[in-house]
């Protein structure tokens, strides 16, 4: 298979930091590579320790003395909107940029932009909608709760969905009045930088947004573990995530973590063949199979086993393997060398684990980290290709007999990001995705999701929610505000005066609800001290 070779001029990108553009302190860049055509496509500065302190400070400083503070939340939606808009503006050649720094398809990498345009949009709806609360309490006091935003917060992205997962943090964050620090995965960080210029553009105060270019290891390390930042959105692997919580853990952090999954795709024999079979493909061939959420684990109702299987790997086979820009592909290269190579890893420990490969199996030749769409069947759930997640267009086929079987099999896992279940029995489909431990779920299709609902999953799959009110919840502070309304002390050190007299306890039976009689002018409902 032949990798299209487009020629292109190497271009040079800088870091966005304290409102400017600037290589890494010691200068120091590295190559991003197109992984279907293996060509340097840009240079970017490697940043190391000395910027990511630079960016916390301009963090700090426009956080703590900043004019962001003072914006109002009108003022920041109006902001949220324009940073959309210029995303669509700009969408053909983000997608563009999306899919030649990291091989998804052009078409998912143009949804991608679209649904980063909308999670600004829906963002600078919430940021004027939100609202805190009053409470009922005595009626010489008042009591309220207000929204304040955390503070500094970092995010850190994986390299499977660029621009959508740095959208999913800085339009929560910026929403909720925080700043942020960005920092994106080392092989795709063109867009990323993109966006800082569309956030230049528009006029944040400086310091509000940042885009830092460096290894995880070092730049995301720091950023986890510095005192000055409040607070850390990680997208990524287990690993790292359990990593990061540790580092937070130091100065009580607060963390938002979205990780791995190992997403079980459940069919049942009732279901509808072709849609079942299209989800099925839909959910482990999407994206290469790079997607947290994929439908890696499918588990087929052994009355329907054979027949779906034998369609399954035909239909696999067909699959058009190809250039991401070319528009008739229906499957990309995977993002680098090195995630060939795991995926190649997990084939090897497959076939020594037992399990039968009934297709692909093998990088493609011609150039281009290409893979064929790989199928396990007859695979036991303990096997490590269905415990582990791949993260590579490797499916492992699982065969069930009974309904409790396959939730025990679909529960059975470290993870709880997503699962589907595809049947015609409605009672059967509602059962089984409240017994499925998992926060995605989907009943007879995979994958579809929205900006207004809450993603993030169960067990090791993460900590939070993002997107819906839910993910800018935990963008947010609350604070109870007590006001007393009498301008009388509470009597407690007046020395010399009578003290007020102990409060009883009365028991719910003996109090009088309707005391508003006695008090003309006050709305009691409840445990009036007055009134005992
Ligand atoms: P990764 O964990 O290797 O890297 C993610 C980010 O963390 C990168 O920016 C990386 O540079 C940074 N990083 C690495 N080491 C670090 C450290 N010690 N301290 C701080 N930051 C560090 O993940 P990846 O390979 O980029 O992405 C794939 C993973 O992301 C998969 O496990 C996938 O399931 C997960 N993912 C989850 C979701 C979700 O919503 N749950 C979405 C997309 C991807």
């Amino acid at each position: 298979m032949a990798a299209v070779q487009n020629k292109t001029e190497v271009k040079h990108y800088q870091i966005y930091v304290d409102g400017g553009w600037s290589d890494a302190a010691d200068g120091v860049t590295y190559d991003v590579v197109d992984p279907s055509s293996e060509e340097v496509i840009a240079t970017v500065p490697r940043a190391g320790r000395a910027d990511a302190e630079r960016a916390v400070r301009a963090a700090r400083e426009a956080f703590d003395h900043g004019p962001w503070r003072q914006t109002s939340a009108v003022e920041r939606a109006d902001l949220l909107r324009m940073v959309a808009e210029k995303i669509r503006e700009r969408a053909e050649d983000l997608a563009r940029l999306e899919t030649r720094q990291m091989g998804k398809l052009f078409a998912d990498s143009l949804i991608d932009m679209n649904d980063a345009a909308h999670t600004f949009d829906y963002y600078a709806g919430l940021a004027v909608e939100q609202h805190g609360q009053t409470l009922e309490v005595p009626a010489a006091s008042m009591s309220m709760v207000v929204r304040e935003p955390i503070g500094v917060t970092a995010g850190i992205t994986p390299w499977n969905f660029p621009v959508l997962m740095a959208a999913w943090k800085l339009a929560p964050s910026l929403a909720a009045g925080n700043v942020m620090i960005l920092k994106p995965a080392s092989v795709s960080p063109l867009t990323s930088l993109e966006l800082a210029k569309i956030f230049d553009e528009v006029g944040l105060p400086k310091g509000v947004v940042q885009v830092i270019t460096g290894p995880g290891g070092e730049v995301g390390d720091y950023l986890a573990s510095s005192a000055d930042v409040d607070m850390v959105a990680f997208t990524g692997s287990v690993e790292v995530g359990k990593h990061i919580m540790r580092t937070g853990a130091d100065n009580v952090k607060k963390v938002g973590l979205e990780l791995g999954g190992k997403s079980p795709n459940i069919v049942f024999a009732d279901a509808d063949f072709e849609a079942a079979i299209d989800g099925a493909l839909i959910g482990i061939f999407a994206g290469a199979g790079e997607v947290c959420s994929a439908g890696s684990r499918l588990l087929v109702e052994r009355s329907l086993y054979d027949r779906f299987v034998g369609e399954l790997v035909s239909r696999a086979l067909a699959i058009k393997v190809g250039a991401p820009l070319d528009e008739s592909s229906e499957m990309g290269p995977l993002v680098s060398k090195q995630q060939l190579e795991t995926v190649q890893s997990y084939v090897e420990i497959g076939l020594k684990e037992g399990a039968n490969l009934v297709t692909g199996g093998h990088r493609i030749d011609g150039g281009g980290y290409f893979f064929e769409p790989t199928i396990f069947i007859d695979v036991d759930n303990d096997m490590r290709i269905a415990q582990e997640e791949i993260f590579g267009p490797v499916l492992v086929v699982i065969p069930f007999e009974t309904e409790a079987e396959a939730i025990r099999i679909a529960n059975d896992t470290i993870y709880g990001l997503a699962g589907a279940v595809w049947t015609k029995d409605v009672t059967r489909a509602l059962r089984v995705v409240k017994a499925l431990r998992a926060g995605i779920t989907w009943v007879n299709t995979y994958h579809p999701t929205y900006s207004e609902a809450p993603w993030g999953g169960y067990k090791q799959s993460g900590v939070g929610r993002e997107l819906g009110t839910f993910g800018l919840d935990e963008y947010q502070e609350v604070k109870q505000i007590n006001i007393d309304l009498t301008d009388e002390p509470l009597g407690v050190y007046q020395h010399g005066k009578e003290k007020p007299a102990p409060g009883k306890v009365v028991p719910l039976s003996e109090r009088r609800p309707f005391a508003r009689a006695e008090h003309a002018g006050e709305s009691w409902v409840g445990s009036c001290r007055n009134c005992r």
